[in-house]
C-alpha cells in the first residue's frame, strides 16, 4: 500500500463523519414529515411503514458504525413502530396511536440532541477515535490487490544476485537488495517485507544470516516469511536455518524459477483471482461500511443502492455473490431474491441477508426465498468476510474451471473471446482504443524434443506468469492454444503495445530455464493489430496473426505491428530463439 493511501481506519473514520453531518437533514425530513401528517390514525398509518424503515437503518448503521446510543434511540422507535400495519389500508388502534403521538417526538428530540452532542464531540476527533478499534484489528492482513510482492534479498555474492535480482523483478516483485545484515536489519524494522530471501554466508560467519533473522524475529515478535540460501546442505545447516524460523531452504547453485514459487507459496498465491462481492443496500454508509470490510480482505466489491439496479449490476459485474439488506424501500430483500432466483442465469448465485432484524420468525420466512444465509447487524468484520468467503468460493471455484486455463490461470479459448468482445461492445459506445497482441514461442517443438515434454511445460507456465505479473489486471490474457497466447491490451494505441510486448520479449529470452541438469533459454515472436482499424473480434485476431507469421518469418523473437494498424512498422528484431548454454 503506498504511504498516502488511507487505512481502514482512515476511512471508517471519514464514513461515520459523513454518517453525522449528514444525519441532522435526515432526522429533520423526517420530522417535518411527522409534523405535517395530521395526527390522525389514518395519516399516522401511512406514514408509519416510512418511519419505521427511517429507524431501523438508523439502528443498523449506528450500530455498525459504533453510534450505540444512536442505535438504541432508534431501536426504541422501531419497536414502537412494530405494530405498524403492513399497508394503509389497515390503522393502528386508539391506543397505538396515543403512544405514538406522545413518544416519536420525543425520540426525534433525544437523537437530534445525541447528533448535537456527536458533532461537538467530532471537532476534537475523540469520537473518531473511539471506534472500535479492537474490533477491527482481527480483520486478516490485507491481501494486495496487486500482484506485486515486496521481497528483501540479503547477498552479498554479485553473481547469484544479479542473477536473482534479474528473475524475481522480471516478475514483476518489487526487491529490494542488502549486501550486509545491518542494513537488512534496519530496514525491516522501517518497512515490513512480504518475504524475504537471506543468503546464511557473510563475511562475520557461516550462520551470520540465520543469526540476523533469529535476532529480528525475536524483536519484532512475529515469525517473517524467509526463505534461506545457503552453500551447504547437511544436516546441521538445515537444522540452523529452521530453528531461526526459515520456511525454505536452497542449496547453491540457485535455481530463480524454483525460488518464485517457493516465493509464491509464502505470499499469496499470484493466480487466486479475487472473490466479487455485489452490495445491495438503500442505505449509502451501510453499503459502504461493509463493502470496506470486504475490501480489507481483498475481495472485490460493487455496491447498488436501489433495487431495481442490482439485475444490471449482476450482469456487468458477475459477482461470486451477493449480499441484500432486508428492508429496502420499493422492495424487500426477500422479494429482490426471489426475482433473481427466478432468473437460471442466477440460479446458483449465493445470496445473503444482512439485516438488523433479530426476529427469527421473520428471519426464517425471509430464508425461504432460498438465500444461504441471514447475517445480523451489526457484524464483526471476521463474520462477514468467513460467511461471505464460505458461501463464495465454491461458485468461483466452479467458474474458474470453466474459464481458466487449468495449467496457466489464463483464461481458457472461448471466454478470451467472449471477454474481448464485450470489451469491444463497450469501445464502439465509448469511442476508446484497444490493442491485441498474439504471442507464440519460438521453436518450442525444439525445447520439448530437447529437454522433454515438462521442461516445456514450465516454459509455457513461465512466460503466462511474466505476462500476469507484468500487464495490467485489467488487460484480457488468454491461453490460445498450445503455446500461442492472446493478449487485449486495454485503452493503448499498437505502438504503445508493441513497445510493452517487446519489454516482455526482452526480459523473457534472459530468464534461466533449468532442465536435467541443462539450462537454456527461450524466446517468443508476437504480432499485434488494434481497434478500431480491425473492428471485431476475428479481424483483430487475423490482422494480429498474419504480422505474427511476419515475425517468425523474418527470424523470429521479435514483435511486428501488423500493416493494417494505426502504426506501422515493427519492434527491434533479435538474433535466435532456443539458446543452449
Ligand atoms: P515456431 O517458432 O514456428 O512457433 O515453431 P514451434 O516449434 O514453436 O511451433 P509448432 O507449432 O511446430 O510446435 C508447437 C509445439 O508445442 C508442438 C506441441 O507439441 C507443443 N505443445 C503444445 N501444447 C503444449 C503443452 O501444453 N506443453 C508442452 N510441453 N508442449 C506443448
Ligand atoms: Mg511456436
Ligand atoms: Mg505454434
Amino acid at each position: 500500500m503506498s504511504p498516502s493511501a488511507p487505512t481502514l481506519q482512515q476511512k471508517l473514520n471519514q464514513l461515520r463523519q459523513r454518517f453525522i453531518e449528514q444525519l441532522p437533514a435526515r432526522l429533520q425530513k423526517t420530522t417535518t414529515k411527522w409534523q405535517q401528517s395530521r395526527l390522525s390514525t389514518e395519516a399516522e398509518s401511512r406514514l408509519a411503514p416510512e418511519l419505521h424503515r427511517f429507524f431501523h437503518s438508523l439502528k443498523g448503521t449506528g450500530r455498525s458504525l459504533g453510534f450505540e446510543r444512536i442505535a438504541m434511540l432508534a431501536d426504541q422507535g422501531e419497536e414502537l413502530l412494530k405494530a405498524a400495519p403492513a399497508s394503509a389500508d389497515h390503522a393502528f388502534d386508539d391506543q397505538a396511536v396515543n403512544d405514538i403521538n406522545s413518544l416519536i417526538p420525543q425520540l426525534f428530540q433525544q437523537l437530534s440532541e445525541e447528533i448535537e452532542y456527536l458533532q461537538s464531540q467530532h471537532g476534537q476527533q475523540t469520537v473518531l477515535a473511539s471506534l472500535n478499534s479492537v474490533e477491527f484489528s482481527s480483520v486478516a492482513p490485507q491481501t494486495r490487490s496487486k500482484r506485486q510482492r515486496l521481497i528483501y534479498l540479503c547477498d552479498d555474492e554479485p553473481d547469484q544476485v544479479g542473477q536473482l535480482l534479474h528473475h524475481l523483478r522480471c516478475f514483476g516483485h518489487e526487491v529490494v537488495h542488502f549486501e550486509d545484515t545491518e542494513s537488512f536489519f534496519n530496514a525491516v524494522l522501517t518497512r515490513r517485507p512480504d518475504a524475504i530471501i537471506m543468503d546464511v554466508q557473510f563475511p562475520q560467519g557461516n550462520t551470520a544470516g540465520t543469526e540476523t533473522l533469529t535476532s529480528l524475529n525475536k524483536l519484532i515478535g512475529e515469525r517473517l516469511p524467509s526463505i534461506v540460501l545457503s552453500s551447504y546442505g547437511d544436516f546441521y545447516s538445515r537444522l540452523s536455518a529452521v530453528r531461526a524460523g526459515c520456511n525454505g531452504y536452497f542449496t547453491k547453485p540457485i535455481k530463480p524459477l524454483d525460488l518464485m514459487l517457493a516465493i509464491d507459496e509464502l505470499t499469496s498465491p499470484l493466480d487466486e483471482e479475487p472473490l466479487r462481492v455485489l452490495v445491495v443496500d438503500d442505505e449509502p454508509d451501510a453499503a459502504t461500511y461493509h463493502s470496506l470490510m470486504l475490501e480489507e480482505a481483498g475481495m472485490i466489491v460493487q455496491q447498488v443502492h436501489h433495487p431495481a439496479d442490482a439485475l444490471s449490476a449482476l450482469d456487468r459485474f458477475s459477482p461470486d455473490l451477493l449480499l441484500i439488506d432486508m428492508y429496502m424501500p420499493v422492495c424487500s430483500g426477500e422479494e429482490l431474491a426471489t426475482i433473481i432466483r427466478q432468473q437460471s442465469a442466477h440460479i446458483g448465485l449465493p445470496i445473503i441477508y444482512l439485516s438488523s432484524e433479530t426476529d427469527s420468525q421473520k428471519q426464517l420466512l425471509a430464508m425461504t426465498a432460498g438465500v444461504e444465509a441471514f447475517i445480523t447487524k451489526p457484524v464483526t468484520p471476521d463474520e462477514l468476510v468467513s460467511a461471505v468467503r464460505l458461501r463464495a468460493e465454491r461458485l468461483h471455484l466452479l467458474r474458474s474451471l470453466m474459464t481458466q486455463d487449468s495449467m496457466t490461470g489464463l483464461y481458457n479459448h472461448s471466454t478470451t473471446t467472449d471477454l474481448i468482445g464485450k470489451t469491444l461492445a463497450q469501445a464502439y459506445r465509448e469511442g476508446s482504443q484497444h490493442a491485441m497482441a498474439m504471442l507464440d514461442i519460438d521453436h518450442f517443438k525444439t525445447v520439448n524434443d530437447t529437454y522433454g515434454h515438462l521442461a516445456g511445460d514450465q516454459v509455457i507456465i513461465t512466460l503466462a506468469r511474466l505476462l500476469k505479473t507484468r500487464l495490467r489486471i485489467s488487460d484480457i490474457i488468454g491461453r490460445y492454444g498450445g503455446e500461442e497466447f492472446v493478449v487485449l491490451l486495454k485503452g493503448v494505441t499498437a505502438k504503445r503495445a508493441a513497445e510493452l510486448i517487446d519489454e516482455l520479449r526482452h526480459d523473457f529470452e534472459q530468464v534461466d530455464f533449468h532442465a536435467g541438469g541443462e539450462r537454456f533459454r527461450c524466446t517468443f515472436s508476437a504480432g499485434i493489430s488494434s481497434f478500431p482499424s480491425q473492428p471485431s473480434t476475428e479481424a483483430l485476431r487475423l490482422s494480429a496473426d498474419q504480422a505474427l507469421y511476419l515475425a517468425k518469418r523474418q527470424g523470429r523473437n521479435q514483435v511486428v505491428i501488423s500493416n493494417e494498424s494505426d502504426a506501422k512498422g515493427k519492434a527491434q528484431p533479435k538474433p535466435p530463439s532456443v539458446k543452449k548454454q
